[in-house]
């Protein structure tokens, strides 16, 4: 069997369209949607995925600030910055990109953004929404994968779906919203013995893990839907995921590559839920 690609840039191109006419409403009604980018220190490769999401929203007509603090930012001083950005009705989406600096809890930042404009999808509410059921924002990566799969015409309900990685922002809400659309969920991580026994009985292995081809040929059952969030570097320096590609796709039946798979659809679901933000603010 050779695996279908699935093309992460096209998908989030073709979400990224239907979206121009509802930010082109909002912007025709004088409010188009604002995100907040706050940047916290020099980390470089958090300043190339600052600088991906704002180039992104230009594109598409989101208003977007940047708010650059130094490395030496106190907690109080970044709460306050986060508190002004609440109130102001510009903003419908606020980020603060993460890693933080180590005198700063993220916890505590990340519970004092507004819910309704915590387009990350962190806060505890939103968390907690997404399991109960209710008005919530998905954290991008877990959303953009079910969006992948729905885009592709792939039923998740019934199928088993393996999770690589239990972390808040990606192996555990995946299980929640691939629960929420009736899959049988496993969740695997650094303590599960026996992984490849786990990931081979699944119809959907997603690995969220950040080590370099963890999952290979043996990992996985013919047939099976294979989508890899990893990003790490060869010894090239160049991009790749979790996931032996060129292994895998003569097993899977469809697979994602490393760059051009989960990544993109990350940034469009930031997009959507910015938009889905500014919309709701409108109906209030
Ligand atoms: P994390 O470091 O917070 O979590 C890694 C998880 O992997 C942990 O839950 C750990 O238990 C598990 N793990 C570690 N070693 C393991 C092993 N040997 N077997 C099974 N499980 C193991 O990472 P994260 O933030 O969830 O990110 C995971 C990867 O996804 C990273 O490479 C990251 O760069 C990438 N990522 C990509 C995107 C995107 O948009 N493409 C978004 C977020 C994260």
């Amino acid at each position: 069997m050779t695996a279908e690609i699935i093309d992460g840039r096209k998908i989030g191109l073709d979400i990224r369209e239907e979206l121009k006419s509802r930010i082109e409403k909002l912007r025709e009604s004088g409010q188009p949607p604002g995100l907040a980018v706050v940047l916290v220190g020099h980390n470089q490769a958090s300043k190339t995925y600052v600088s991906m999401k704002q180039k992104a929203c230009t594109e598409l007509g989101i208003y977007s600030e940047l708010i650059e603090l130094p490395e030496e930012t106190t907690e109080a001083a970044l709460l306050e910055v986060v508190n002004a950005l609440n109130e102001n009705d510009r903003i419908h989406g606020i980020l603060v990109q993460l890693p933080l600096p180590d005198q700063i809890s993220e916890a505590a930042v990340i519970e004092a953004i507004k819910p309704e404009k915590d387009v990350d999808g962190f806060h505890p509410v939103n968390i907690g929404r997404m399991q109960t059921g209710g008005e919530a924002f998905y954290p991008c990566t877990p959303y953009g994968i079910i969006k992948m799969l729905e885009h592709k015409g792939i039923n998740i309900a019934g199928k088993h779906a393996v999770i690589v990685g239990r972390s808040n922002i990606v192996g555990k809400p995946m299980g929640q919203l691939l629960l929420n659309k009736h899959a049988t969920v496993t969740i695997c991580h650094s303590r599960t013995e026996n992984l490849a026994y786990h990931t081979k009985q699944a119809d959907i292995v997603i690995a969220a893990v950040g080590i370099r081809h963890l999952i290979t040929a043996d990992h996985i059952k013919d047939g099976a839907i294979v989508i890899d969030v990893g990003m790490n570097r060869d010894d090239a320096g160049k991009l790749c995921g979790d996931v032996d590609f060129e292994g895998c796709k003569d097993k899977a039946s469809a697979i994602t590559p490393v760059p051009g798979g989960v990544g993109p659809m990350t940034i469009t679901m930031l997009l959507a839920n910015t938009t889905e933000s500014a919309e709701r603010a409108r109906m209030k």
